[in-house]
């Protein structure tokens, strides 16, 4: 879904957050584009994706940021769900090993599915939670350089790094849609 225009003027970029359910995707979507948090939020719940606009370089670029909607529940992501993807958020929790453990698979899936370089942010969301914690900062950010993504920790509840992971991911695209039309 790369459409930038040929003075490069305007980008609309599609993002996904993938990983297993109830790690906080939805949750830190919402507090993304709406600054919102829920703390029963239901798995089902949800629009398909929300557009964030923002400017680098002083052009416009919209992000329209796509969450799964509980498909994940059911390993039943579709291809569509995928396709167009430049830029995507792998989010574990960091209170779950299994979610963490997870994260090869949903790459695998990732990769199966693009034509092109994508830009990955792996996610351990919960980090208000670390003192329950059962993947470590060090585990994440060795995962995170052995799969060649960039790393950081959120909390979707208190809203630590959570533009910052988003706003991230949107500018590497940038950098790499940059790249390959200069
Ligand atoms: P999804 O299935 O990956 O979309 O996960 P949800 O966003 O629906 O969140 C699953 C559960 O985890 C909900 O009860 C949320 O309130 C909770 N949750 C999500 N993010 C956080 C977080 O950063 N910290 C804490 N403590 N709970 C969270
Ligand atoms: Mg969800």
């Amino acid at each position: 879904m790369d459409s930038s225009d040929e003075e490069g003027e305007e980008y609309l970029f599609k993002v996904v957050i993938i990983g297993d359910s109830a790690v906080g995707k939805s949750n830190l979507l919402s507090r993304y584009s709406r600054n919102e948090f829920n703390l029963h939020s239901k798995a089902t719940i949800g629009v398909e994706f929300q557009t964030q606009t923002m400017e680098f370089d002083g052009k416009e670029v919209k992000a329209q940021i796509w969450d799964t909607a509980g498909q994940e529940r059911f390993r039943a992501v579709t291809s569509a769900y995928y396709r167009g993807t430049l830029g995507a958020l792998v989010v574990y929790d960091i209170t779950r090993r299994t979610t963490f453990d997870s994260v090869t698979r949903w790459l695998q899936e990732l990769k199966t599915h693009s034509d092109t370089t994508v830009a990955k942010m792996l996610v351990g969301n919960k980090k208000d939670l670390a003192n329950i914690r059962n993947v470590s900062v060090e585990e994440g950010a060795k995962l995170a350089e052995e799969e060649g993504l960039f790393f950081t920790e959120t909390s979707a509840l208190d809203s630590t790094n959570v533009n910052k992971a988003f706003e991230f991911v949107i500018g590497e695209i940038y950098n790499n849609v940059r790249r390959k039309v200069l």
